[in-house]
């Protein structure tokens, strides 16, 4: 009787397992840009660059950011965002997202099947153990990206991060996370018609709605929740570049979550520059020494400056 219950439960398990092989085989994923990048191989294994726009002879760069700053790593990132950030600084001038290419104009896209995203990695990852799945916000395109964190668990054994802006849960997502990277957005990246205007964009549906979605506590909650039943690793990463943010990260984040670790509470300076980083530095740095939370540098931008794709 065991034996036919046990051969019953593996038929049913080889059904489950084909049709979650046959997801995967059909998901896509929208990348941006390289997509997989820094490369110096295709997913052939034929070159494709003399040099990345690192500069360098070699595939992969570095995490710039968080408790893995400094950590070789391959990045693939995702088209599109369902945010459109531009802060202002202490001074009054403005700064737009970063990667704007792939949230406000994500128009070098392109769809990649995740058999090709998986053999891109294979053949850049040299010693490298670390992807950093980023984008735009990479959570629009979930099932996707389970798919894809799926094979690169089982596949390739390596360390996964998820960068997010913490506006979207999943747990087939989740479960196959190392690290979540979370980025909430305070108010002051709110596009306004005076911020958009200033880098010639148009008061759209995009620039002006999306932003209502910005802050979801009970999502960033549902990491917190999962990180802790799981022994994932999480980091909460606040971009700060005013006086006033630490009262409301205090107030809108903190306040309101639970079972977080204040050791996982992180300010990343605003700036996508070298000289707004040194000017946005000593109001994070106060706030960091007066709230007994961690300064994460963003070392990509003091090697690399703005460049894309590095
Ligand atoms: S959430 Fe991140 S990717 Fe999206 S617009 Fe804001 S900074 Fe850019």
């Amino acid at each position: 009787m065991k034996n036919i219950t046990e051969g019953i439960a593996m038929i049913v398990q080889e059904k489950v397992n084909r049709g979650i092989d046959a997801d995967i085989n059909n998901a896509k994923l929208v990348l941006v840009g390289e997509g997989v990048f820094p490369i110096t191989k295709d997913a052939e294994g034929k070159a494709v660059h003399e040099l990345p726009n690192t500069g360098l002879a070699i595939s992969g760069t570095i995490q710039g950011e968080g408790k893995l700053a400094g950590t070789p790593s391959l990045f693939v990132r995702l088209a599109s965002c369902n945010l459109r950030c531009i802060w202002q600084m202490e001074d009054g001038s403005f700064c737009k997202c970063d990667t704007s290419y792939a949230s406000f104009h994500p128009d070098d896209k392109k769809a990649w099947s995740i058999e090709a995203v998986i053999e891109t990695i294979k053949q850049n990852i040299g010693e490298m153990k670390h992807v950093v799945i980023t984008g735009g916000e990479p959570m629009l395109q979930k099932k996707g990206v389970a798919a894809l964190c799926r094979v690169i668990k089982e596949k390739l054994h390596l360390h996964i991060t998820l960068e997010t802006n913490g506006t979207i849960f999943d747990k087939d997502v989740a479960k196959y996370v190392d690290l979540f990277s979370i980025s909430p957005k305070l108010s002051n990246s709110v596009p306004s018609k005076e911020k958009l205007h200033s880098y010639g964009e148009e008061e759209s549906g995009a620039s002006r709605y999306h932003h209502e979605v910005r802050l979801n506590v009970d999502v960033l909650q549902s990491y917190i929740y999962f990180a802790n039943s799981t022994e994932k690793d999480l980091q909460l990463k606040f971009v700060v570049g005013r006086i006033d943010d630490a009262k409301e990260i205090k107030r809108d984040y903190l306040d309101e979550l639970v079972a977080y670790n204040q050791e996982d509470i992180m300010l990343m300076p605003l700036g996508a520059k070298t000289e707004q980083i040194a000017k946005s530095n000593p109001i994070v740095l106060h706030q960091c020494i007066q709230n007994g939370w961690k300064y994460t540098p963003r070392i990509h931008i003091d090697i690399f400056g703005s460049k894309i794709g590095v």
